[in-house]
Formats: structure tokens, C-alpha cells, sequence
């Protein structure tokens, strides 16, 4: 069966077609690693794990390249401001590969909590200095570059067709709005290379054949793309955010530099937004890090089920009440799953209509709440077969990752002392004293329990 991707590029829904039969290179901007990713980061990546999966589902094989951005990302995504690595080194006062490396880690961990496959390789921008520098050059050479007091730019009015990703109008842009760097030539043209205002100032700054400092951040997408992928290469993917100036600067800037099609398919997740402007995480300051909700008792993957229900084009408001609602489906389907593995029933045996409908929801741009119907249709399909049902339940979650599987009767031995603490937080929360509730939570994570609230009331979970 075909699978349909809606492309960026062309604003419409696409039968996709693997430059290399059988095979798919992905490249998904990654997380910069200055700081914790929250929720609405993972969404990005719980988008692309979906894509990843269908495709393997599809029978395709997937090589998928992540990069980590560890130095050039700028505190705004144009070309003012500082850079965001640099910035948490003084903040933070360690250098900035301790940082790099503290928040990847964070960062693969949220992966494994919320079941995301990881990528075939993550590519780190400190390692791949030379090759950024090499692209740069052969920029010079066809001569889309030029310089500045504060680095090297690229030409936009140079590359035809600049902004064809998002839709822009060059001449629209050019004329009537002001230039936001003092000596950029047209407002759209971006840094390929910064020098250091300082030398030695910065942590992290290389020589180059322009002075000493360090690279954009567009360029070390299309370079290590096109490193691991090739010059053209089948999917790219990114929030939203990215049409407008990260992927319009990458398309512009790798087909410059090889005079081909840089990349076939561009696809692109909604935002999620926070319920209603609201901080809600003591960590970013914005929306919740996964780890926040684990130790408020949310099972990370009732999170992933709450992607799933919404689809990756469009935005999603999110909020504890949500996920409360993802948890009681998701509580529910494992219960549905743990009878049905001690029930033994023969019946119908025939899937095909189900599995048929299964593919033509993922296989129509990754729709994932028509999928989930058609799994919530087989766990209600009390006619047929268990043993059949459940496989089938198995084999769509390879797609949706709910880790059906896993779901299991636990029997769980909580040490004494565990329960006079729960039982303590219970006392605690009915005489509304929260803050002593909330130290207890503690007490109990710290030996290595979460609490999740029941119906038949709090129960305890190893982490
Ligand atoms: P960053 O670390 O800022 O480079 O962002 C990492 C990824 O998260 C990028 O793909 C962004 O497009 C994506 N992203 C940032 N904020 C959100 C959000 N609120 N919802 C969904 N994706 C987001
Ligand atoms: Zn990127």
C-alpha cells in the first residue's frame, strides 16, 4: 500500500517514494543542548518516531541521523543575540562540554521514558567543525558568500528561489523592512560563520580560513546531513518553528553549494502549547519536562498516548486534566490487555479487515487518532479470537509504542516503611497540608516508588 506524506514543499499531500528502493534517510533537527528539553520538544520527536515506525511497519529500513547542537544556536533564531551554549557556561559555571553532555543525557533519557527509538547516530556539531568549514568554502567558491565586521554571510539574493520552503517573497522582503545586522546586505541573508568579538573569550571557537569563531547554526545541519545521508536524501524533519528561517536557510545553502535537490520530503510537527500561558514546570520555566511528570506520577507514556491522539500537523493545548484522561485510556487498555492474556477463547480468527484499516490510517500522513480507533476496535472485538487479538494488538504496537508487550499483572512488593510513608502523604493531603504531602512524595521517590492515583486510590509504582 502507498504511504502518503505531506510535504512542506509543496503544500500537499505526496505518495512517498525512497530515492533508494527498500531504504529512507531521515535527518530530525535535534535538541540544543544547553538546557532541559520539555514536552513540547518531545513532541518533535515523537512525531519523527512515529514517522520512523511506520516506515519500518511499511517494511522500509530507516536510517535515521539526529544532531545535537552544542554550539552556534543564538539566543534569537536569526543571527542576533548570544549563543545559547555560551550563555549557560556562565550561568552554570561548568564548561561547555560538561553542559552538553548533562543535558544530552537528560535528553536520551526522556527517549527511553517515552519509548522513541533512537536514531541510527547522533551527530554532534563540535565534531563535525571541518566538514561545516569545508561546506562553507565551496560557498565561497561559487561566490554566495560575503563578509562582514562580525562574520561570513550567505548571499540570499544570490540563490534563486530563496524561501520556497516557506512560501516567502524575496523582493516582498527585501524592500520596506529594515536590516536587522548593520552590514547584512538583504535582511534574509544568515551567518555561515561568526569570529569571536574577543579571542579567547568564547569557550568553544576554532580556527577557520575567515579568523578565529565558530560556526552558524543552519550550516552544521547540511553538513552533517550531507555527510551521513548524502547531497540529496529522502526525508527532513523539524517543528514549525523551523520552516521559516532554519530549513529555508539549510535548503538554501546546500543546493548552493552541490547544485542539486537537496532533500525530497520536508515534514514538519505542530507546537504544543501550554494550556493557558501558564509556567508549569519549575525546570524550563515553561511546559514540563518529562521527569517533572514522572514524579508527579505520570507514567511517561501516558504522555506518548496523548501525542497520539491529536495529529503531528496539528497544535495541541496541553494540560494536567489531559493527561489525566490519556492516563485513564491508558490504564484502561492495560488493564483490557492483562485479562485478555489469562483469557483463553477461540473465535474469529480473520484480521484483515483490521489490520487493513490499521495501515490505511498510519499510511494517510501518520493518522494516528484513526489508528487508535482501530486498536480500541479490536480490544472491544470480544468475538474474536484472544490469542489472534492479542497478537494483533502487538503487532500495531510497533507503531504506537504503547509497550503492550510490557503490560503485565505486576505484582509489586512495597517494603513496610514505603507504606506508612504513602499512608503518612494520604493524612497529610486529607488535612490539605500539600507541602508536607509533597516532601513525603519525595521520601518515597527517593526509595524508589512513584505514586499513581487509582481509582481504587493511590498505588504505588517502582520507578
Ligand atoms: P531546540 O532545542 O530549541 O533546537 O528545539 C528542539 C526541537 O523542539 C525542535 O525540533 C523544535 O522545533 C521543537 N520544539 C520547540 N518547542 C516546541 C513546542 N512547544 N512544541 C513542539 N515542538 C517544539
Ligand atoms: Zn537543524
Amino acid at each position: 500500500m502507498v504511504i502518503q506524506l505531506y510535504n512542506t514543499l509543496t503544500r500537499k499531500k505526496e505518495v512517498f517514494k525512497p530515492i533508494k528502493k527498500g531504504n529512507v534517510g531521515i535527518y530530525s533537527c535535534g535538541p540544543t543542548v544547553y538546557w532541559y528539553q520539555h514536552i513540547g520538544n518531545l513532541r518533535a520527536y515523537l512525531f519523527s518516531d512515529i514517522l520512523k515506525r511506520v516506515l519500518l511497519y511499511n517494511g522500509l529500513k530507516v536510517n535515521q541521523i539526529i544532531n545535537v547542537t552544542d554550539v552556534g544556536h543564538l539566543t534569537s533564531d536569526s543571527d542576533d543575540g548570544d549563543d545559547k551554549m555560551e550563555l549557560a557556561v556562565r550561568k552554570e559555571g561548568r564548561t561547555a562540554k560538561q553542559i552538553a553532555k548533562f543535558y544530552f543525557d537528560e535528553f536520551v533519557n526522556y527517549f527511553v521514558k517515552l519509548n522513541i527509538l533512537p536514531p541510527s547516530k547522533w551527530v554532534w556539531a563540535t565534531e563535525h567543525i571541518k566538514e561545516q568549514i569545508s561546506l562553507i568554502e565551496k560557498l565561497e567558491k561559487k561566490g554566495f558568500t560575503y563578509k562582514t565586521k562580525d562574520g561570513i554571510y550567505f548571499d540570499s539574493s544570490k540563490f534563486k528561489n530563496y524561501g520556497k520552503l516557506a512560501l516567502l517573497n524575496f523582493e516582498g522582503l527585501k524592500s520596506g523592512k529594515r536590516i536587522a545586522i548593520a552590514d547584512k546586505k538583504n535582511k534574509t541573508d544568515f551567518a555561515l560563520w561568526k569570529f569571536s568579538s574577543e579571542s579567547g573569550k568564547r569557550q568553544q571557537e576554532w580556527d577557520s580560513p575567515w579568523g578565529v569563531g565558530f560556526p552558524g547554526w543552519h550550516i552544521e545541519c547540511s553538513a552533517m546531513s550531507i555527510k551521513y545521508l548524502g547531497e540529496h536524501f529522502d526525508i527532513h524533519t523539524g517543528g514549525e518553528d523551523h520552516v521559516p528561517i532554519h530549513h529555508t536557510n539549510e535548503v538554501a545553502q546546500s543546493e548552493a553549494a552541490t547544485g542539486k535537490k537537496f532533500v525530497n520530503y520536508w515534514l514538519h510537527g505542530a507546537f504544543l502549547l501550554d494550556s493557558d500561558g501558564k509556567k508549569i514546570s519549575k525546570s524550563t520555566g515553561g511546559l514540563y519536562t518529562v521527569s517533572e511528570l514522572d514524579d508527579l506520577g505520570y507514567n511517561p507514556l501516558f504522555y506518548r498516548y496523548l501525542s497520539l491522539q491529536t495529529h503531528y500537523r496539528k497544535q495541541l493545548n496541553f494540560s494536567l486534566e489531559s493527561l489525566d484522561a490519556s492516563k485513564n485510556a491508558y490504564d484502561k487498555i492495560k488493564r483490557r490487555v492483562v485479562e485478555l492474556r489469562k483469557d483463553n477463547h477461540s473465535g474469529n480468527t480473520d484480521v484483515g479487515e483490521h489490520k487493513l484499516r490499521f495501515l490505511e490510517a498510519i499510511n494517510d500522513d501518520l493518522n494516528m487518532p484513526r489508528a487508535l480507533e482501530v486498536f480500541w476496535d479490536v480490544l472491544d472485538e470480544t468475538d474474536m479470537d484472544t490469542r489472534i487479538r492479542l497478537s494483533l494488538l502487538e503487532d500495531f504496537d510497533r507503531v504506537l509504542g504503547l509497550r503492550i508487550k510490557d503490560m503485565k499483572e505486576e505484582k509489586v512488593n512495597v517494603p513496610r516503611d514505603v507504606k506508612d510513608l504513602l499512608a503518612a502523604r494520604q493524612e497529610a493531603r486529607k488535612k490539605k497540608m500539600f507541602a508536607e504531602a509533597d516532601i513525603l512524595r519525595q521520601r518515597i521517590k527517593e526509595r524508589g516508588f512513584v505514586i499513581e492515583d487509582s481509582e481504587s486510590g493511590p498505588r504505588l509504582r517502582k520507578i
